[in-house]
């Protein structure tokens, strides 16, 4: 059961192939209308044969009707010569000739069957009545039947009735031959057709293979080779944007290459700070309680960091996994500012940093409550880390019904112009040597970045060196997409 189930997937899946479309549609549009004009031109060489045939017959009975009358065979049926060429010409035409007279009595008849026999039929009472010819093609007994009145050429008066009957048998057959030999060609044509369109079929179809072949090897790894396939506008359009899709795909590959580099080297600073902080504290003979405090205490820093930077990494990666997965709630934006600079207060105060919040008018909006809470937090605290002592920090709220904007300004050290576009990558910092005391990973503003994005928002900075920099935040109020 399973195999026939298998057999007949595999076929319905050959019928679908674009290779047996192309040579089913070759293979029809060259033997269809090839039987269509062949059947027309059967019938027509019978049509024409039987009206020629027609004509003919019609041609031999005026003559003889003529004669008929001229000779006088009506009064007197008695004419060798006459009744010798009626014989002739039904032996031509494989038929039968009668005549009548005028009380319907079968004057003649080249079969002498009905010789002196009343014989009383619609044409022939037709042919009286008119006075003219009728002829009948009777498509089922194979016989044209003629009847010709045969009038005085005096009076004009119809004195008798010329019937012929001719078999058309001959014109069955050779058109039976005719159709033999057009089966034959069209025989004969399918063969040639049916290659044909295998070959073209496997010809249109190659450059897709090409493209498969090509993506197949793309498998091995990245090449710096682009792929191009012209043959088709579509192959081209297809390859186009492979070869778009492979740079981005090496591009991230790269990226995520440099961003494991970085992470290792990041894990592995507070380490070695570690390492060389324990491997001292063992070397040294007699430390005194307080070098042993001190050096535990550079150690426990040193592991807050580590910590901080996987909590970071940690709070990251989540991020990018989820991106569906906002958890929006209706926030009161005010009060989630006002608490995030309650709690950066100490840090801020330790410097003699002031703090301002600006609120422009009361919001409410439908944001990730915790995730944009880290986000504005990084940038606060950004905003402390890098200003001067007794510097001050500036936060606006602002909104109309569609957008809100928080500012967070600051009067710090600000950012260099070519390192702005640089701060929101993972573990980029302006100055690195300055890390280590200010204690930063690097990735907060990658985190806010990716939390303001993922409200549908926008993030911008502005700085002047030595003056400070201001972040502005732009949200959407709603996140549901209306309509
Ligand atoms: P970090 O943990 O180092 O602060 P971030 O991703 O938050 O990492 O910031 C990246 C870099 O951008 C920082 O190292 C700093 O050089 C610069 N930066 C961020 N905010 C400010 C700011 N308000 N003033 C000056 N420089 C800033």
């Amino acid at each position: 059961m399973k195999t026939i189930i298998d057999f007949l997937f595999n076929k319905l899946k050959a019928l679908k192939s674009l290779r047996f479309l192309i040579f089913i549609l070759l293979f029809l549009a060259g033997i269809i209308p090839s039987a269509l004009i062949s059947g027309s031109i059967i019938n027509n060489y019978r049509s024409r044969e039987i009206s020629q045939r027609i004509t003919e017959v019609v041609d031999q009975g005026r003559i003889l009707s003529t004669r008929l009358d001229s000779e006088g065979y009506l009064v007197n049926p008695q004419n060798d010569i006459l009744e010798n060429e009626m014989l002739l010409l039904t032996g031509i035409y494989d038929g039968r000739i009668m005549i009548t007279d005028e009380r319907f009595l079968v004057i003649y008849d080249t079969y002498g069957l009905s010789t002196g026999k009343t014989m009383i039929s619609q044409e022939i009472i037709r042919c009286f009545s008119s006075g003219s010819l009728s002829s009948v093609y009777d498509q089922r007994n194979q016989y044209i039947e003629i009847s010709v009145p045969v009038n005085n050429n005096q009076t004009g008066e119809t004195e008798g009735v010329l019937f012929i009957s001719a078999s058309t048998d001959a014109i069955r057959d050779s058109e039976d031959i005719l159709r033999r030999k057009v089966q034959i060609i069209l025989v004969t044509l399918s063969v040639f057709l049916f290659g044909l369109s295998l070959f073209l079929s496997y010809l249109l179809v190659r450059p897709f293979k090409r493209i498969t072949a090509a993506i197949d090897s793309v498998k091995e790894g990245f090449g710096d080779a682009q792929v191009s396939i012209p043959d088709y506008t579509e192959t081209e359009a297809i390859m186009d944007a492979f070869n778009g899709l492979m740079e981005q795909l090496k591009k991230l590959d790269e990226s995520r290459d440099e961003f494991v580099s970085n992470v290792s080297h990041e894990l592995k600073t507070p380490l070695a700070s570690m390492k060389v902080l324990a491997d001292s504290l063992i070397a040294a003979e007699n430390v005194s309680n307080e070098t042993y405090r001190e050096f535990m205490a550079d150690i426990a820093e040193e592991v807050d960091r580590e910590d901080k930077i996987i909590s970071s990494l940690l709070a990251l990666v989540k991020m990018d996994k989820s991106q569906d997965a906002l958890n929006a709630e209706d926030t009161d934006i005010n009060d989630m500012i006002e608490l995030i600079l309650k709690m950066l207060k100490p840090i801020a105060d330790k410097r003699g940093i002031q703090m301002v919040f600006e609120s422009k008018r009361p919001i409410n909006a439908e944001v990730d409550k915790t995730k944009l809470t880290l986000a504005i937090m990084n940038l606060v605290e950004n905003a402390v880390k890098y200003n001067k002592d007794s510097g001050w920090i500036r936060v606006v709220l602002d909104g109309d019904h569609q957008f809100f904007t928080i500012t967070v300004s600051d009067s710090g050290m600000g950012i260099p112009e070519e390192s702005l576009d640089q701060i929101f990558e993972r573990f980029y910092r302006v100055d690195k040597s300055h890390s280590k005391e200010i204690g930063g990973t690097g990735l907060g503003l990658s985190f806010t970045r990716s939390a303001v994005l993922l409200h549908r928002g926008a993030i911008k900075v502005t700085s002047v060196e030595g003056e400070g920099t201001t972040f502005i935040v732009k949200i959407p109020m709603k996140q549901a997409i209306p309509g």
